[in-house]
């Protein structure tokens, strides 16, 4: 698969980069970093970039049954985390067509304000 890392417009804007150094989210996508990931602490996130989708499959996770995909980064192929395709239930449906990203495969770049 021929993938081209996207180059983002503000070059300078706080991002969650991979450590390939892919930027993988903006500052500004995050939604909520109260998440666990599959090994830890994870980071809800509007949109992604340089990541390619896996497989959808159910997985059972603290809130229940979900359908997701995991994404791997497309510079180094590490696996980020994951994209929530559907939820089971009405409580979780905001989740959807957001990613989860795993808190220690991201690297933060570029002055952040937030302290997190
Ligand atoms: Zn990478």
């Amino acid at each position: 698969m021929a993938a081209q890392q996207v180059e983002l417009a503000y070059e300078d804007h706080p991002s969650f980069t991979c450590h390939c150094s892919a930027v993988i989210a903006l500052q500004d996508e995050l939604v909520s970093k109260a998440f666990s990931g599959r090994d830890g602490r994870g980071y809800l996130v509007y949109s992604t970039s340089n990541l390619r989708m896996g497989k959808k499959e159910d997985r059972r996770l603290m809130t229940g049954v979900h359908t997701v995909a995991d994404v791997y980064c497309i510079g180094c192929n590490a696996r980020m985390g994951w994209y929530y395709v559907k939820a089971a239930e009405l409580s979780q449906k905001y989740k959807e067509g957001k990613y989860l990203l795993e808190r220690e495969k991201l690297i933060k770049e570029n002055g952040w304000k937030l302290n997190i």
